[in-house]
């Protein structure tokens, strides 16, 4: 009954709290219209009520307790398509999410290269979430003693715990570790087709709970005590792996090398020899052995829902060229450890995103096979992430990097739909320097 300036007299006066508007109104949209001039009229700079920042026209209802808190809009990413690639023999066409003109047009030029080559074949090498909870025990001695438990006997035990809490959570092993009278316990898990963070932390607790029962002196200084490790860079992710530990491979015909990628096989391993191994080698590098997997996987995680804050640790990447078939053609392999991804929970419920999924056959939980669809997506963004390689590595063999991205980043903007405020609107590359080739 009452109209929006009384709604934000409500919320100025603390009867209604301003994050819970949608609870309150029942309308979602006018929620978050009522947030807007409220923080408009708060601000010094007063500009959020009439701003072109979206908020009609979508759907909140699975938005809220999942995904964001204090909405006031939605923030539209250009997707474009990259590929088509034949990936383990499935032709595939990529969703990448980007504001970097020349990325999308750039991986399906790898895209294309590949396909020539007949294709890119994956391999899965581990699937196990981690998280690695920091326990404080009295003393070293005591300390010792529950490593020795959890490495021993434990085991069995804890696993049965942490399983309770979940129809899908395999604990596979623990790796415990100590710094005085810390004790640091990595649980890796088999998460389903959920990337797992939420699973596992519920499955870890659980855990604790009983490890506290045989060892009523030991204290829970977090469930998260960074050996995970989550989110930050970490070598024990790109030695041990997290999540899907994936290694991507195909074979380029010389032809293609130079009639595509516009270099040679020669020339291609030389770079990446010296800038992809021996640069990175200089720099100090843990697991930054590529030239821009972060780009293509960012992307990708953008379009179809993932974590794109996890891009720390899955952008972890080495990518190999050598010489095949006595030099005429390319091998290129890009080994990826640590690929953390879902097709269920998280931003992989919102109707766009899972439109993404949708298009690349992996959308929500497998039932015949749970866990399949995230491998798929895992093995998807590894082969893609080499495509992603293989034409940026040409490109900065032949010079052509600059020229390149000037064009496709600086391209005058192409004519506005009516519909469309001038400020959504993304400037588009012509379609002739679109061309992958
Ligand atoms: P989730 O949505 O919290 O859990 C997955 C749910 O799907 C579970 O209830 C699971 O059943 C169910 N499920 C049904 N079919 C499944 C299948 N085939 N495979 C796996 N699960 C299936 O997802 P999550 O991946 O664990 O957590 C993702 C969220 O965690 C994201 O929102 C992410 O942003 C957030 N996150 C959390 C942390 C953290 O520290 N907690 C860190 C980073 C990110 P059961 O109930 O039987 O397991």
């Amino acid at each position: 009954m009452l109209n929006d300036d009384e709604v934000i007299l409500l919320v100025n006066a603390g009867v209604i709290p301003a994050y819970a508007l949608e609870k309150h109104l029942r309308d979602n949209i006018r929620a978050i219209k009522v947030r807007r001039a409220l923080i408009s009229r708060a601000s010094s700079t007063g500009t959020l009520e009439t701003s072109q920042l979206p908020y009609h026209h979508y759907d909140y209802s699975k938005v809220h307790g999942q995904c964001c808190e204090n909405v006031i809009g939605i923030m539209p990413i250009p997707v474009g398509v990259a590929g088509p690639i034949r990936i383990d023999g499935e032709l595939l066409h990529v969703p990448m999410a980007t504001t970097e003109g020349a990325l999308v047009a750039s991986t399906s030029r790898g895209c294309k290269a590949i396909l020539l080559g007949g294709g890119a074949s994956t391999v899965l090498t581990n699937d196990g979430m981690t998280r690695g909870p920091c326990l404080q025990m009295p003393s070293v001695v005591r300390a010792g003693a529950l490593k020795a438990w959890l490495d021993g006997d434990g085991l069995e035990q804890v696993r049965e715990a942490f399983q309770s809490t979940s129809r899908f959570a395999k604990l596979q092993h623990l790796k415990v570790a100590i710094a005085g009278r810390l004790v640091f316990v990595r649980f890796t898990t088999f998460t389903g087709d959920a990337m797992g963070m939420n699973m596992i932390s519920k499955g870890c607790e659980q855990a604790l709970r009983f490890i506290q029962s045989k060892f009523p002196d030991c204290q829970v200084v977090s469930v998260s005590g960074n050996y995970c490790t989550d989110k930050k860079p970490a070598a024990i992710n790109w030695i041990e792996g997290r999540g899907k530990s994936v290694v991507a491979e195909a074979v380029i015909p010389g032809d293609t090398v130079r009639k595509v990628l516009k270099t040679t096989v020669d020339d291609l391993c030389q770079l990446n020899l010296r800038k992809n191994l021996v640069g990175s080698a200089m720099a100090g590098s843990i697991g930054g052995f590529n030239a821009h997997a972060a780009n293509t996987l960012t992307a990708i995680y953008l379009a179809t829902g993932q974590d794109p804050a996890q891009n720390v640790e899955s952008s972890m990447c080495i990518t190999l060229m050598e010489p095949a078939n006595d030099g005429r053609d390319l091998r290129i392999s890009c080994s990826m450890p640590c690929i953390e991804v879902g097709t269920i929970g998280g931003g992989t419920v919102l109707p766009p995103q899972a439109a993404c999924l949708e298009m690349l056959g992996c959308r929500g939980p497998n039932r015949e096979t749970p866990g399949a669809n995230a491998q798929k997506l895992a093995r998807v963004i590894c082969a893609a992430v080499m495509a992603g390689e293989l034409s940026l590595c040409s490109a900065l063999a032949t010079g052509d990097l600059v020229r390149s991205h000037i064009a496709l980043n600086r391209a005058a903007p192409t004519a506005t739909p009516t519909n469309t405020p001038v400020s959504n609107v993304t400037p588009q590359p012509s379609s002739s320097n679109m061309r992958a080739d």
